[in-house]
Formats: structure tokens, C-alpha cells, sequence
């Protein structure tokens, strides 16, 4: 029995585009591309950063949003549809600048998924408008893959949280806007862990910039939690629940990935 995605993979293999609406998306992403970043990513890359500004430009041909509910300003589509958009977007040659530019795919799952309904309209509109940059944090100087063994902690306060830690490797590390961010809450392993989302501006919170041997242009930093101060209101999803939320987003980030390859 194929399932659905696997159909999705053979058709495109045959033919890049199996119906008009396929085919529409992959010229206009191909247009985009062709315009806005092949002349420029190599620059990009050199200067260790790309424009804010792509972001923008990105949401207004409808990239950032896609795959997203219509009720926070995405459009929906098909598997084959976000495999032909990131095929277009492999096609400049760099991928730090898809890692940066769509960052959000790491992190809305979650958000989307188990977040308070005032939050999530809040903050994902802005992000699929490119008005606003998410990341997602769960990887630590100790460790990424072992989700279960991570150590930043959240203690809550009478005012909300108190978050102590730190992170590395966070794309969009330095100039995100939202971070959701994975912290121990309770206990041992895979049951204590709870997902939080963290404003830049939060006091407590500091970042800093790493150099990597490769994506350049991707902003990758390491994140600092030093007695932050998070509003209780600011928890995603269920205490305790962050584990099964971060390993399916880390599974849809591995098929991603592998379409870009
Ligand atoms: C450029 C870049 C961008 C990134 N962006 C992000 C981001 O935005 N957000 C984020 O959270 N992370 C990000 N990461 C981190 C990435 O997800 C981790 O590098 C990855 O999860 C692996 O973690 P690690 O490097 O600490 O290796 P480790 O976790 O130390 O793993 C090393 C090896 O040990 C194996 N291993 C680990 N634990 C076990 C176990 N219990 N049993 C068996 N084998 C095990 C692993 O499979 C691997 O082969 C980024 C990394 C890079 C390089």
C-alpha cells in the first residue's frame, strides 16, 4: 500500500508537476528565485547574512505561508506542492538561505498544533507575512538529537516562569522575534519536558553569533536563559507535553531536508 506522500515522490519524479495548479506554483517560486535570490545568494553567503527584507518579499508570493490554514494567513496545499516549492528554492544553490528564510516550518508545528488560540493569532499571522521571524530552540551544547536528556530548566514563580539554560545551534538565533523554546518543567526524560514561546526582548534572555564551516548565510546563534522572565500565559501546549510535539516537527524537518538535498 503507498501512502499518500510516497505517490506524491513517484509522480514528481515522472513528471515535476502533475496538475496546473503544480505547475503554477513551481514557475512562480522558479520566478522568484530567478529574481530575487540566485543573483544575490552568493553575496549573501560571503556577507554571512541575507536581507530582512526577503521575508517580505517571500510572504507576498505566498512561500512563507504555504501549507499553513487560511485562518492565520497560510494557504493550504498538497505534500507534492511544498516538495515542488523547496525543490525551487534548492535550485539557487545555498542552504543556509532556505534553513533561514524558513525557519517557521521548525517551528509553527508545534505553536499551531497546541498553542492557546490568542497566542497563536498573535504571533503566526505577523511570521507568514514575513513581518516577524520564528525559531525553534531545543538542541544544547550537551546534546540535539537525545531530546529527552535536555537540561534547560523552567521553574515557575508566582509571576510565570524562570527560565535557566542555554541552546546552540538555533537558526535564526540572532534576529528571530519569537523563539519556541524546550525546557524541563519536571522529572526525568521524555515526561518533563514543556515548550514555551520567548519574545527577543524578554529580560534574561541574550544571544550569541556562531560561525559554521557551511550555511553561511544562515543566522545560527547560541541562546543564553539567565533567570528569564516568562509569562505564564506563554506555555504551548499542556505542561509536561512538549516531547511528542518537538519529535514531530523534528520529523517533518528530516523529509524536508531530504527534499532539498
Ligand atoms: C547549521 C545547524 C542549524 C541547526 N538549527 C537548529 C535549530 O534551529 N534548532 C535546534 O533546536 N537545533 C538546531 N540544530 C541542531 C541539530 O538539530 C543537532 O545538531 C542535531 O539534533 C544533532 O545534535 P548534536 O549535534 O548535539 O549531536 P548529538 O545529539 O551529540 O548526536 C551525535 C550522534 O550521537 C547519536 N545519538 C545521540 N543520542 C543518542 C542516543 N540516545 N542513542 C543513540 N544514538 C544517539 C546521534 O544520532 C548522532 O549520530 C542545528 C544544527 C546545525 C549544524
Amino acid at each position: 500500500m503507498i501512502d499518500d506522500r510516497l505517490a506524491a515522490c513517484i509522480d514528481l519524479a515522472r513528471q515535476p508537476g502533475t496538475t496546473d495548479e503544480h505547475r503554477q506554483l513551481r514557475d512562480a517560486i522558479r520566478r522568484f528565485v530567478d529574481r530575487e535570490i540566485a543573483p544575490h545568494v552568493d553575496a549573501w553567503d560571503e556577507a554571512g547574512e541575507f536581507p530582512r527584507e526577503l521575508h517580505r518579499k517571500a510572504a507576498a508570493i505566498g512561500l512563507l505561508g504555504l501549507g499553513y490554514p487560511e485562518a492565520v494567513g497560510g494557504t493550504p496545499c498538497d505534500t507534492l506542492s511544498r516538495i515542488v516549492a523547496t525543490i525551487e528554492l534548492a535550485r539557487a544553490g545555498s542552504g543556509g538561505l532556505i534553513a533561514g528564510l524558513m525557519t517557521h516550518t521548525i517551528m509553527l508545528g508545534p505553536l499551531l498544533e497546541a498553542g492557546a488560540p490568542a497566542l497563536v493569532e498573535r504571533i503566526v499571522p505577523a511570521i507568514l507575512r514575513g513581518e516577524a521571524i520564528g525559531a525553534l530552540a531545543v538542541t544544547e551544547p550537551s546534546g540535539g538529537s537525545d531530546v529527552a536528556q535536555l537540561h534547560t530548566r523552567a521553574r515557575a514563580g508566582a509571576d510565570g516562569w524562570r527560565l535557566h539554560g542555554s541552546k546552540t545551534f538555533i537558526t535564526s538565533g540572532m534576529r528571530a522575534d519569537h523563539y519556541l523554546v524546550a525546557a524541563r518543567t519536571s522529572g526525568h526524560g521524555a515526561e518533563g519536558i514543556s515548550l514555551f514561546l520567548v519574545d527577543r526582548d524578554t529580560p534574561g534572555f541574550s544571544r550569541t553569533p556562531l560561525r559554521k564551516t557551511g550555511w553561511w548565510c544562515s543566522d545560527t546563534a547560541q541562546l543564553h536563559f539567565d533567570d528569564c522572565a516568562v509569562a505564564r500565559d506563554r506555555l504551548v501546549g499542556p505542561l509536561d507535553a512538549g516531547f511528542p510535539l518537538v519529535m514531530a516537527t523534528c520529523a517533518a524537518r528530516a523529509w524536508s531536508a531530504s527534499t532539498a538535498k
